[in-house]
């Protein structure tokens, strides 16, 4: 059973109190990995070691060395995908086709933030002929950087590779609940020859390590993925050092189907979209807000998809894994209740999957709801779950007053041939994101990617993230 310690400074070493707790795959049960669990003083010594490292090496390291580093992690995460994979499958249920693009995604995180290093740069203000006016980009300093369990090596990858490349340090708080490759992630950045105390990276509570890090005065930038709730905490705490704060949080995002979509490849592609990540990821379209001509004939499409969806451990590579924790499946068998009291019809799954060999493990069936009305709980909460609700609509003003029904604003999905129709949705639709004819973008880590409302601020991902991860500074120089 691997034992990982903090990375502070380039080495693992123990927690200062001596104590570690244990990640569990969430399909069986059993011990994946021992971590030194991370307390106040720890946290002060990774902070440490990262504005050292800042101050005394890193500041001076040029943007190509910078990118020539970045490219070396990526080749490494390569050689080691499948056994990443299947760490990945086991730490957080993730299935393992999921878990190897995760992994493919992670290295191109690295890649890509490796090539764009040397491209950030900034621009000459025409102030006047005896004026020379320009603006530099220049890293924050020290990032901290929390992160949530449901993509944790391709969220480690995405905060880390665009904070170095643009000149940052950082100290990463792994999530509690699926720590593992995040601190492979720390021996790959080590052997690939970043300066000791460039990456540091701490394991931990929330309530310990993650609020020792958020309100840490020399932490230049704190940057969050995780739940509202925390996130408004995680703010706060930054704010009372007048620390800048990403914010990457929740979403409901919307599936607005219309009439002439092509309604087999939408049921093709949200079958399989909301179940992503055993229905925990942050954008996946877990709100279907299908017109009323074509709903029941759309859903009858969906349904005879999903009821084909095999359930099981990650590693067994099945279209739906285990849920993280028990409490969160608890909270999914608590919404899909509630909605069926409230006299929504389940049209297939609703419980567990009731195979003895699966009791171990934190199941639930991908699950479709119909009669779902605007405002319900199940339409406007995330459920993070593989549970999808439909809602009805008649007229485009009510498809977006639907989609725009919830307090999220992360990404949103349109599916019509009417390109002016489609447009016209992209601009009234509120979110950060939005996809008009598909699911995702081809190649992720190059677009941006935030919320608006409560799925908070900031952009992570692309060039972007490049600006989000530096401040401008203007030098102003008299020539005469
Ligand atoms: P969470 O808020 O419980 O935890 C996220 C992280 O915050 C963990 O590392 C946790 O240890 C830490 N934390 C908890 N309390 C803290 C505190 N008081 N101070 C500082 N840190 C603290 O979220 P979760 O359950 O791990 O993740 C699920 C949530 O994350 C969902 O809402 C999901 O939508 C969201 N998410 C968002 C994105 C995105 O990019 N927008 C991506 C993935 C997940």
């Amino acid at each position: 059973m691997t034992t990982f310690g903090l990375l502070i400074d380039g080495t693992e070493t123990a927690a200062s109190a001596g104590e570690r707790f244990a990640s569990h795959d969430p399909a069986t049960g059993e011990v994946v990995g021992w971590f030194a669990r991370a307390r106040e003083a720890d946290v002060q010594a990774a902070v440490a070691s990262a504005r050292a490292a800042y101050e005394d090496v890193w500041r001076d390291v040029s943007a190509t060395e910078r990118g020539r580093l970045l490219q070396e992690v990526a080749r490494r995460i390569r050689g080691q995908a499948e056994d990443l994979a299947v760490a990945e499958a086991r730490d957080c249920g993730k299935v393992l086709t999921q878990a190897r693009s995760d992994v493919a995604v992670a290295a191109r995180y690295f890649e890509f933030f490796g090539s764009a290093a040397t491209a950030l740069h900034g621009e000459q203000i025409p102030v006047g002929p005896d004026v020379v006016d320009f603006t530099t980009r220049e890293p924050h300093g020290v990032c901290a950087q929390i992160n949530a369990w449901n993509f944790p090596l391709n969220m480690a990858a995405r905060s880390l590779a665009a904070a170095l490349a643009a000149g940052n340090t950082t100290v990463l708080k792994t999530p509690e609940l699926a720590p593992y490759n995040t601190a492979v992630l720390g021996r790959i950045v080590t052997e690939a020859g970043l300066p000791p105390g460039v990456v540091n990276i701490v394991h931990g509570f929330g309530a310990e390590a993650g609020a020792a890090l958020s309100s840490h005065p020399d932490v230049d930038l704190v940057t969050f993925t995780g739940s509202v709730g925390t996130g408004r905490a995680v703010a706060a705490s930054a704010a009372a050092n007048v620390t800048p704060c990403v914010l990457e949080l929740g979403g409901k995002s919307p599936t607005v189907v219309f009439p002439d979509a092509d309604l087999d490849e939408v049921a093709d592609q949200l079958a399989r979209g909301f179940v992503e990540a055993n229905g925990q990821s942050c954008d996946l379209p877990s709100l279907a807000v299908v017109h009323a001509d074509v709903h029941d004939e759309f859903v009858d499409r969906l349904v005879r998809r999903v009821e084909k969806f095999t359930v099981g451990p990650g590693v067994d590579d099945p279209d739906v894994g285990a849920l993280i924790s028990e409490q969160q499946r608890a909270r999914v068998e608590a919404y899909v209740a509630g909605a069926v009291e409230q006299g929504v019809r389940v049209l297939t799954g609703g419980g567990r999957p009731g195979r003895t060999d699966l009791d171990s493990g934190w199941f639930v069936e991908p699950t479709v709801l119909v009669d779902v009305t605007p405002g319900m709980t199940v339409a406007t909460e995330e459920i993070f779950g593989p549970v999808l609700s439909v809602v009805q609509f008649a007229t485009e003003d009510e498809a977006v007053a639907i989609a725009n029904g919830t307090a999220y604003g992360l990404a949103a999905f349109v599916w019509t041939r009417d390109l002016g129709r489609g447009m016209r949705m992209t601009r009234r639709i509120r979110a950060g994101q939005v996809y008009l004819n598909c699911f995702t973008s081809g190649d992720s880590p190059m677009i941006p990617f935030g919320g608006v409302k409560r799925s908070g601020y900031g952009r992570e991902k692309g060039f972007e993230a490049l600006r989000t991860y530096t401040q401008v500074k203007n030098i102003c120089i008299f020539t005469r």
